[in-house]
């Protein structure tokens, strides 16, 4: 009797061994969900529509590779400053935020393969006398809290010299108002504040050069992997170019 318990034992372990074996494993927060975080104040990357929706390339590209692994995309909205901690807390999966990779970053998150070149680059009334980063000494700098901007600038030139903002409109309003003398921002978003802003320019000269990718937590080695995957077949097949060039223009 003792036996064929032990038998029984054996085969229903074995069973369950199987069934393991079959089961999907979940590399998402939510089953069958990507759970993504931005900031909805960055245009062309990420901003809210009329109707409230989060639009850009950045949640086009996230919808696109949430689709190519057979997941729905959810977005949260948060603060630029708030990203990297949600992805290391894991109360999102990604960060699609027009993020630069850093290396400074690059000790809290994992980034995927990048997917386009961001530009720092100097916003100023158009009659001012700043022509290049050389003259940004003992300016008033204004920039968006936590952004590689504020970060190179407090670097340069001192924290008493960087005035923070929650977002980039904030801080070119302020520009506009005289409060501060420049905005440093990346340039794509700067180009549609300088549109939607009388008199102001953006430099010829830029600040600094740099590459955007999502970000991952270090824990889910598994996840990046499919992210990275699904970015090439996007590359490879057209689809990013095809989303970059439905949001920024040819000049
Ligand atoms: N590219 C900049 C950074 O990563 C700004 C990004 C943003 O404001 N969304 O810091």
């Amino acid at each position: 009797m003792k036996k064929f318990l032990a038998l029984l034992l054996a085969v229903a372990m074995m069973a369950f061994a199987f069934a393991g074996c079959g089961k999907k494993e979940n590399i998402t927060i939510t089953e069958g969900t990507l759970t993504m975080g931005t900031n909805a104040t960055f245009p062309p990357y990420e901003y809210t529509d009329e109707n409230g929706d989060i639009i850009g390339i950045d949640a086009e590209i996230a919808a696109a590779v949430a689709e190519e692994l057979g997941l729905k995309l959810e977005i949260k909205d948060m603060e630029f400053d708030s990203l990297i901690p949600a992805v290391q807390a894991g109360s999102i999966d990604i960060a699609f935020a027009g993020m630069t990779v850093t290396d400074e970053r690059k000790e809290s998150v994992d980034f995927s393969d990048t997917y386009a070149k961001g530009v720092q680059v100097i916003i100023v009334p158009e009659d001012s006398k700043i022509a290049s980063p050389d003259d940004l000494v003992g300016k008033k700098i204004g920039v968006q809290t936590g952004t590689t901007g504020d970060i190179y600038c407090t670097d340069d030139f001192g924290q008493e010299n960087v005035k923070q903002f929650n977002n980039g409109a904030l801080a070119v309003t302020a520009l506009t108002q005289g409060q501060v003398d420049c905005v440093i921002i990346d340039n794509e978003p700067a180009k549609n504040f300088v549109k939607s802003n009388e008199g102001l320019k953006i430099l010829e000269t830029s600040y600094a050069d740099e590459d955007y990718a999502a970000a991952v937590s270090k824990e889910n080695n598994e996840l990046l992997k499919k992210v990275n995957e699904a970015m090439k077949t996007l590359k490879d097949n057209g689809k990013i170019d095809e989303i970059v060039s439905k949001y920024i223009k040819a000049e």
